[in-house]
């Protein structure tokens, strides 16, 4: 009986040390992958339910590395937020931004979402950062925007700097509003400029009526609370036509347009605006 137990305790730790080498290695991947500019960006329309035109994009990162190719942000993002790297690598990427679309021609109230990890409003200096930000986005004709996911819980401290930053005129959205566990709470205790609603609720459209109630009465809180709802992962017309005859703002989706690289990014604004 004590072999078979010694064995299989053998296996289990060498897959545990395993999986922490692996780990390991991925976040000094990352952390050199930082200093080699091998992170960079592509940016998703997001456009106005009124107009059909854009009136921002969403920033997302990918990151080309050398041995594994393109890796999707699912699978490194959170070992960057385990391994104290997503204030680094979000560093990294407003700067990419900032780099990226001053070379653009850009319409006024350009706005762009970031998404922002809670981690990074644990930082002390971050209203000296963010005010940098701010001016940094404006003489370029941008308006920065922090998506906050709440994969991890807000705290009060938290709530309290976001709230500072939107004093600044940075604007602030609710990510994958809908998914979290603390979201109606969040909305009584502070104020917020969008809420995005999640590919899920938006997945919903024209299935059986109990599941598109959810997405409904999501709509509904939006307008009763004043905020901005824009709907996520937009695929098809039966989709916008719903949202837009619900006064959606704003839309973002395959139906219109997928993450894009700068250049792509520029014809596609030229075309569509
Ligand atoms: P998210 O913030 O919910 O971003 C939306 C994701 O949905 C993106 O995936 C986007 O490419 C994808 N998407 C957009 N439209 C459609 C659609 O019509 N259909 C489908 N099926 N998908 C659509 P992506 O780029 O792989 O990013 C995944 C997640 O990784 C993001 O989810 C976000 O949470 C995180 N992420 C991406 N970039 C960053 C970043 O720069 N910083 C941080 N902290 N997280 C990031
Ligand atoms: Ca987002
Ligand atoms: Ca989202
Ligand atoms: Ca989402």
């Amino acid at each position: 009986l004590l072999l078979p137990l010694i064995f299989t305790l053998f296996v289990l730790s060498s897959l545990l040390l395993w999986k922490r080498n692996g780990r390991h290695s991925l976040a000094d991947d990352i952390k050199s992958g930082i200093e080699n500019q091998e992170f960079f960006l592509v940016y998703q329309p997001v456009v106005s339910s009124e107009d059909g035109k854009a009136k921002g994009v969403e920033a997302l990162v990918r990151w080309q590395h050398p041995q594994m190719g393109l890796v999707r942000p699912d699978l490194f993002i959170p070992i960057a937020e385990e391994s104290q790297l997503i204030v680094p690598l979000t560093n990294y990427i407003f700067e990419r931004a900032l780099a990226d679309f001053s070379q653009l021609q850009l319409t006024t109230d350009f706005r762009i979402g970031f998404n922002v990890a809670p981690e990074h409003f644990i930082q002390s200096d971050i209203e000296a950062k963010f005010r940098y930000l701010r001016d940094a986005f404006a003489e370029i004709g941008v308006q920065p925007l922090i998506e906050i996911t709440e994969r991890q819980l807000l705290t009060v401290d938290m709530c309290e700097r976001i709230a500072a930053l939107r004093e600044l005129g940075i604007l602030v959205a609710i990510d994958d509003f809908g998914t979290g566990q603390t979201t109606l709470s969040l909305l009584q205790t502070f104020t917020l400029d969008y809420l995005k609603i999640d590919k899920c609720f938006i997945d919903t459209v024209g299935q059986d009526s109990v599941t598109s109630h959810v997405l409904d009465t999501i709509i509904e809180l939006c307008h009763k609370m004043n905020y901005v709802a824009v709907a996520e992962g937009v695929e098809t017309q039966e989709q916008a036509d719903y949202l837009i005859s619900r006064d959606v703002h704003f839309l973002q989706g395959y139906l219109y347009a997928k993450p894009m690289k700068l250049n792509e990014l520029e014809l596609w604004l030229k075309e569509h605006n």
